[in-house]
């Protein structure tokens, strides 16, 4: 007798199969598809939005002891079209509480510099050399008092960003706001009072051509010494027809 099947047995045999089918399918999308997924979406995210994988990777930073102590990495405000990048030293108490830079009175003295000559923290751009506050005491983040200009080795822990920031925004003009900024980017043997309002060159670390930078006195030294003011009333004339030239 031929061993002949039944069309029950036929049912199951075929149920069988699909079953088998339908588990290697999932096997394959397992051990494939996902890997491909995830390899994949950071590239696609970084290509769409260059600056906010930059400021993500600011965010999650601990490339040097200043970010574990830091309340918020403080990354920058502004248009990442901007035409003029202004650029300080690092994050104060304030900026570290909200997680922006320049927000207490340097910042305020800030926006009313920028606003006598048409500008504002939303058209131009506004960055530190560091990220993270430098603190005296870093055991207390609520002390005030307690900012310091942050280490040579601090800054070139966190220059990388600068300098990626500056090549995403490609500015025509840079403002550095004090000594430190200014020495950062210009040099260790600058000095602030002899450079000030004098146009320079900066050539950007990473290559490409080279940025018109001008160096003035920072915020808070302005409200040490109002003096100063008229100084960088005089800088800001001259950065505004710069602007003016090249529009
Ligand atoms: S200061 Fe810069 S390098 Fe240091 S932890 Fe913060 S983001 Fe990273």
């Amino acid at each position: 007798m031929p061993n002949e099947s039944s069309p029950k047995q036929e049912l199951l045999e075929l149920a069988r199969q699909l079953r088998r089918r339908v588990e290697l399918s999932h096997e394959s999308d397992f051990l494939a598809a996902p890997r491909a997924r995830h390899a994949a979406e950071p590239a696609a995210a970084e290509a769409c939005d260059p600056f906010g994988a930059l400021a993500a990777k600011v965010a999650a930073c601990r490339q040097c002891p200043l970010g574990s102590t830091r309340l918020n990495a403080v990354f920058g405000v502004g248009s990442p079209q901007a035409r003029v990048m202004f650029i300080g030293e690092g994050p104060g108490f304030e900026e570290d509480h909200r997680g922006e830079p320049f927000v207490g009175k340097s910042g305020q003295l800030l926006d009313r510099i920028l606003e006598s000559i048409g500008l504002s923290r939303r058209t131009v751009y506004i960055a530190n050399v560091v990220k993270c506050h430098p603190m005296k005491d870093p055991s207390d983040p609520e002390a005030r008092a307690n900012d310091r200009p942050p280490t040579p080795e601090e800054m070139d822990a966190c220059r990388p960003y600068l300098d990626e920031q500056i090549g995403l925004i490609g500015p025509r003009v840079i403002v550095t706001l004090g000594a430190v900024a200014l020495r950062a980017l210009m040099g260790p043997g600058e000095s602030i009072t002899r450079s000030r309002g004098q146009w320079r060159e900066y050539q950007p670390s990473g290559g490409g051509a080279s940025v018109k930078l001008l160096p003035t006195f920072h915020p808070a030294a302005l409200l040490r010494d109002p003096s100063l003011k008229r100084d960088v009333w005089t800088d800001m004339k001259n950065l505004k027809k710069e602007l003016e030239s090249a529009s």
